[in-house]
């Protein structure tokens, strides 16, 4: 026992390129922070992708104090609102990190990471799981972000869900590349290892050499956003180091917004590897995911994580009966991985339940096997047309499948025939083929009705930090 202990402690829970922190070392640090964490009722944490970061979110928990990840590439406006939603009584950051004026006004912490206080921090009492742990702010694509109050008991649930779907163990390391203010980033890729007692590799940002040297040195799991996904496409063919690597990696994941079909079939065809999808939102944490021993069918989101209930929705909010793979509907979810509550917004708080279930506002199709397939957002993906509902990544995905065609995204305007037209936004790859060429494409592949009426070239498509597509900036 005391063997193993002492095993466990030795090994490398987190690096953030060249530095990092042994499982003794990341208690000392976060159980020192923690003590001086008492008394305060809430701290913002200025979550840049360093060490720093994930040692006071670390120490926020063991102290029981809630903690805010702020993005710090964040715009003043957004950070004005988070500050005066959240009201942080502390800020933590890196010793030295620049802090922008809405938090400079706040009493502030620095976050040693070599801390020689080895008290644990702890004060031997229980925490509660339904207090909350985290309140991180939605990603902003459809609105203004809204703050999510996660309790213990959502994270460490949706944590021990994906580790059973994953087969996830204390022998997997984890090459990350994601910023550490999502839930993504931050849950998944650093308190999931935590809490397997596995390693972190951090890559500071994302680059496909150095995910192909980490790979190579041992990484067994990569976590990624489909924007990395779609870089890892463009490459695969023309780097034989990087296919390898995928090729011998465990698992590679992809989550926040949908796969391209295009992308995900070109990195399977060079490197036998399938990237495993899964789905799930900063309220609800992870709803469903592709087994690690599961069918990984392009396009699809997987089945329900252990213990999450999935179910479709109709119009008139009617639950759609059994899976036919066709109609589509909301996807409602419930579980222990749903969020308490938005901070300071009763009313939105009331709107997002329909009693115990979770509107996510995103609409599926359901396989008769559970496999969940899903056409987009409620607000931004559905293009009612001719009376037909289209959904707009269908149409995105055919986009993509055009040699000519780099990126591409989907929205509807009005038309006074159709009720909404569908419209093109696209990035193109080399020499832009003719509007006409696109349309006939889509409507050769799928069917003439999901035809783009208006193709629009752009240099770029307007993205978040998450690499999430804002179409409200594309005017759709
Ligand atoms: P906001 O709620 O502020 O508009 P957001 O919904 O983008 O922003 P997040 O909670 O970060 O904020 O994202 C959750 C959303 O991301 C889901 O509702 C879904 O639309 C999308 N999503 C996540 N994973 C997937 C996936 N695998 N495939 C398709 N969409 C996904
Ligand atoms: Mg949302």
């Amino acid at each position: 026992m005391h063997d193993a202990d002492t095993g466990v402690a030795r090994r490398d829970a987190l690096r953030f390129g060249d530095r990092g922190l042994t499982y003794a070392e990341l208690a000392a640090a976060a159980g020192g922070l923690a003590r001086r964490l008492r008394g305060h009722t809430r701290v913002a944490v200025w979550a840049t992708p360093t060490l720093e970061t994930s040692v006071a979110v670390v120490a926020a928990l063991l102290a029981g104090v809630p903690a805010v990840p702020v993005n710090p590439k964040i715009g003043s406006r957004e950070l004005e609102h988070i500050v005066g939603d959240s009201a942080p009584s502390l800020v933590l950051a890196a010793p030295g990190a620049d802090l922008p004026d809405a938090l400079n006004t706040l009493p502030r912490n620095d976050i040693e990471v070599t801390a020689n206080d080895l008290s644990d921090g702890q004060d031997g009492v229980e925490p509660d799981p339904e207090a909350p742990a985290l309140i991180v702010y939605t990603s902003g694509t459809t609105g203004a972000p809204k703050g999510v109050v996660l309790p213990r008991r959502a994270i460490s649930s949706t944590l021990d869900a994906v580790a059973d779907a994953w087969e996830w163990t204390s022998a997997d390391v984890l090459v990350h590349a994601l910023p550490l203010f999502h839930v993504h980033g931050l849950i998944l890729g650093i308190l999931g290892p935590l809490r397997r007692g596995g390693s972190v590799r951090h890559l500071g940002r994302f680059d496909t050499h150095a995910l192909t040297a980490e790979l190579h040195a041992g990484a067994t799991m990569m976590f990624g956003v489909p924007t990395m996904y779609h870089r890892i496409a463009g490459e695969v063919d023309a780097d034989r180091r990087l296919a390898d690597a995928l090729s011998g990696a465990r698992l590679l994941v992809s989550g926040s917004a949908a796969l391209p079909v295009h992308d995900h079939t070109r990195i399977t065809a060079a490197t036998g590897a399938r990237v495993v999808e899964r789905y799930g939102m900063t309220e609800t944490l992870m709803n469903t995911s592709v087994r690690a021993d599961g069918e990984r069918r392009p396009g699809t989101v997987g089945v329900a994580l252990p213990g999450v209930r999935v179910r479709l929705v109709d119009e008139a909010g009617v639950r759609i009966e059994g899976g036919d793979g066709e109609t589509v509907g909301e996807i409602q979810v419930t579980g222990p991985n749903l969020f308490t509550e938005y901070l300071n917004r009763p009313d939105a708080t009331e709107e997002a339940f329909d009693g115990d279930w979770f509107r996510t506002g995103d609409m599926a199709v359901l396989d008769a096997d559970g496999y969940v397939r899903i056409v987009g957002r409620k607000a931004t993906d559905l293009i009612k047309s001719g009376g037909y509902k289209i959904g707009a990544g269908e149409i995105e995905n055919a986009l993509l499948e055009h040699p000519g065609v780099a990126e591409a995204a989907v929205t509807g305007e009005p038309d006074p025939d159709l009720g909404e037209r569908v419209v093109a936004w696209v990035v193109p790859a080399g020499e832009p083929p003719t509007p006409a060429e696109l349309a006939d494409h889509v409507a050769g592949l799928l069917s003439p009705h999901k035809r783009p009426r208006v193709v629009h070239f752009l240099e770029s498509l307007p993205r978040n930090d998450m690499g999430k597509l804002l179409k409200r900036s594309l005017g759709g």
